[in-house]
């Protein structure tokens, strides 16, 4: 496979929408898929909207997502500047080159493309009067995604307006050709264009690119597109809630795109060696959140051990959990990797673990008085651990078995939920008996002591 140059072009707007995160990731995936480069293009000829606030959200949110580039923005490379507001020199050689070819002409200040083809004039409905019309060739687009797309244009075309910014199409066109870009993958929202791209291409005198456009993403329900503004629609919205960056990634590259076997866990590793565009799928892609969260837990049991420690360890401190005891942080969070199931549940999650004073979940004391005697079964499983001396998962679990068989039961399961409960305040968690070691001994019997005092029935 021949190596690609493909790229990212953005124009920042001061958020990093998720569908424009995954063109980034669908063309970084492919660059490192093929060996090839993966180039950050600012497109930034709209000076109002283009901050350099609004850069600053959109390189961040690519590094946090891990899409690093290796050409763009703080990087450099062969092929720059990679703003467009810097290359208007560039923009204005091949106007000359399309003034001298005799394809672009001026009229009312502005510069058109002149397409070639036999003129006629008629009647415009919109435009509500006569207009100068062109017979063109169709332009067939192979587009690896689309299939072969065949469409003409029919009118010259703006490239220049009559301020003297030259238009999207136009900068756009000119910087795939002088940055050597070999495959554009980019939103459908962009197949309208792509007729136009390739009469400059060609008369440029440039072979065309390989076109990929990828679907439209979708509202969660609904048949609208995928939502512009509010929460949860961007990339920020999810560094703040502490999403895995893989979890995010994971999840954007299944946003139209399968690996024909309905794997959906993969590792970043896995996604580069799997993607390629054919697996690009053509129906639109739907947005799910709860797909998202379940991509993350699964992403968060996935992690090294010392990768989950060192994302957890700014989440508990700025949530002002007290992790002076280092070592049992540590074994509490392990604890903890494979059932929480999401690092902004975190602080909650291991509440109980770090603060004496943690609050009962009132609906679970309700089950668990419901049935039978609680407080009978507390005492008999309170007297049977404080026999414990060497506390550890598996005298626990010695000391459940016989705490079971002195009361002529098979299993000791009768004594779990009230023991759960008077030491966490719920009803769920980490299993309990590596959750009773993890506490320890006396942080247990001191529960189980002022359980009586503290919930009182
Ligand atoms: N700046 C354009 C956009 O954000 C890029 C289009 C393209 O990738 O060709 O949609």
């Amino acid at each position: 496979m021949s190596q690609a140059r493909v790229r990212f072009a953005p124009s920042p707007t001061g958020t990093f929408h998720l569908g424009s995160a995954r063109t980034a990731l669908f063309n970084w995936l492919y660059a490192k898929h093929t060996g090839g480069t993966f180039v950050l293009r600012v497109e930034d000829t709209d000076r109002e909207r283009n901050t350099a606030e609004a850069l600053t959200v959109l390189l961040k949110g690519m590094r946090w997502l891990g899409l690093d580039w290796d050409e763009g923005p703080e990087v450099g490379g062969d092929y720059g500047p990679y703003y467009q507001s810097k290359r208007s020199s560039v923009y204005k050689e091949h106007i000359e080159k399309l003034f001298a070819a005799g394809r672009a002409y001026e009229k009312g200040g502005a510069v058109f493309f002149k397409l070639e083809g036999e003129r006629y004039t008629e009647y415009d409905e919109y435009h509500k009067a006569e207009v100068e019309k062109v017979r063109t060739e169709p332009q067939v687009i192979n587009d690896v995604v689309r299939g072969q797309v065949v469409r003409a244009e029919e009118r010259d075309f703006v490239i220049v307006r009559s301020n003297g910014q030259p238009v999207f199409h136009l900068v756009n066109v000119v910087d795939d050709i002088t940055m050597g870009i070999t495959h554009v993958i980019r939103g459908e929202d962009h197949l309208s264009n792509t007729t136009k791209h390739c009469e400059l291409f060609q008369a440029l005198g440039s072979p065309l690119p390989v076109f990929a456009h990828i679907p439209m993403i979708l509202n969660s329900s609904g048949p609208g597109k995928m939502s512009k503004r509010g929460d949860g629609v961007h990339v920020e919205d999810y560094e703040r809630r502490h999403f895995l960056p893989h979890g995010l990634v994971n999840f954007l590259a299944l946003l139209g795109w399968n690996s024909k076997d309905d794997q959906e866990l993969f590792s970043r590793d896995e996604l580069i060696a799997k993607f390629d565009l054919h697996g690009i799928q053509k129906g639109n892609a739907r947005f799910d959140e709860k797909k998202l969260a379940h991509i993350n837990t699964e992403q968060i049991r996935r992690l090294p051990e010392e990768d989950f420690l060192e994302l957890c360890i700014p989440v508990l401190q700025s949530a002002g959990v007290d992790m002076s005891d280092g070592a049992y942080s540590e074994q509490v969070l392990l604890l903890c990797q494979s059932k929480v199931r999401s690092l902004m549940e975190l602080p909650d999650f291991v509440a109980y673990f770090f603060d004496e004073d943690f609050s009962f979940d009132s609906k679970a004391g309700e089950r668990l008085f419901k049935k039978g005697e609680p407080l009978d079964r507390l005492t008999e499983v309170r007297a049977a651990l404080a026999k414990v001396d060497d506390w550890n998962a598996e005298s626990l679990d010695q000391a459940f078995s016989d705490l079971a068989e002195s009361n002529g039961q098979d299993k000791p399961f009768q004594w779990f939920p009230v023991t759960r409960y008077t030491v966490s305040g719920t009803g769920g968690g980490p299993d309990l008996v590596p959750m009773l070691s993890v506490l320890g001994k006396e942080r247990v019997l001191v529960r189980m002591d002022s359980f009586p005092y503290r919930y009182p029935t």
